[in-house]
């Protein structure tokens, strides 16, 4: 019913060189994959590259960020959805906590990028996620419950299937301490349950959630196994082209 994806989140990492000798080591080793979307998520600079390394292949390229505004306008340093699409992402990742955290993106903010992505026809890949203070205050899933309300207001229903959802536990992210099985289940089973308050029940069976924070080829298979885990937002363990093939393999 929902096909799962696996999204590699390079984050600040890699030259358009390096970027472009990673999609042609990488595109034969996903050649023979089939029942799984894939995508990379390289810097803005190496984007329109990736695109043309990738072309004929089903690899997907999506952007890290996106401007709330636009479709132009006088906003210095930020690049709009109709840009991203035009250069030929399919979508971009949203409300990251790296971004909400370093960069002051509010739930508002991250509302409004999931907007103009929309309106660009790019597919939002949205992100939520609680801190360790919140979990261990024992408001984990209010917050992530919160930061998904937020998303889902600015949605029509018609809207609510162009959009996939990615937890990501910030204390998860980069420590090599993934979320158990467990914890990750729980939250998705809640995330659903939300959505379905939302937008009502077929929504919420066709929603693909992924989970991010420390997937590797070895414990990929523990969460994709997992009845409300649809796919994966990767970090480092996709900046290499083998190991990132030898992941999405495993999962
Ligand atoms: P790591 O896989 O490096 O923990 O990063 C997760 C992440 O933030 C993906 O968006």
């Amino acid at each position: 019913l929902r096909t799962p994806l696996i999204i590699g989140n390079w984050k600040m990492h890699k030259t358009v060189a390096e970027a472009v000798a990673y999609v042609t080591t990488f595109l034969p080793h996903i050649a023979q994959v089939t029942g799984i979307e894939i995508g990379i998520a390289p810097v803005f600079t190496a984007l329109s590259s990736v695109v043309a390394a990738a072309a004929g292949s089903a690899l997907r390229v999506l952007a890290q960020n996106v401007a709330a505004e636009g479709p132009t306008g006088a906003f210095t340093g930020e690049v709009a959805a109709e840009m991203l699409r035009e250069v030929g992402c399919y979508g971009v990742i949203v409300g990251h906590s790296e971004r909400r955290r370093y960069y002051g993106e509010t739930d508002t903010v991250v509302a409004a990028k999931v907007r103009r992505a929309l309106n660009a026809q790019l597919l939002p890949v949205a992100c939520i996620g609680e801190t360790l203070e919140e979990r261990e205050a024992g408001t984990a899933l209010s917050v992530v419950e919160r930061q998904l309300r937020a998303i889902a207001g600015t949605l029509t229903p018609d809207e609510a299937p162009r959009i996939v959802l990615a937890y990501e536990p910030v204390w998860a992210i980069g420590t090599g301490r993934a979320a158990t099985p467990e914890v990750v289940q729980v939250m998705h089973r809640h995330l659903r349950a939300t959505w379905e308050e939302c937008f009502g029940a077929p929504a919420a069976e066709a929603l693909r959630i992924l989970y991010g924070g420390s997937v590797t080829a070895d414990n990929i298979a523990a969460f994709t196994s997992l009845p409300d885990v649809d796919g994966a937002l990767v970090g480092g363990a996709s900046l290499s082209p083998n190991g990132f093939a030898q992941l999405i393999q495993r999962s």
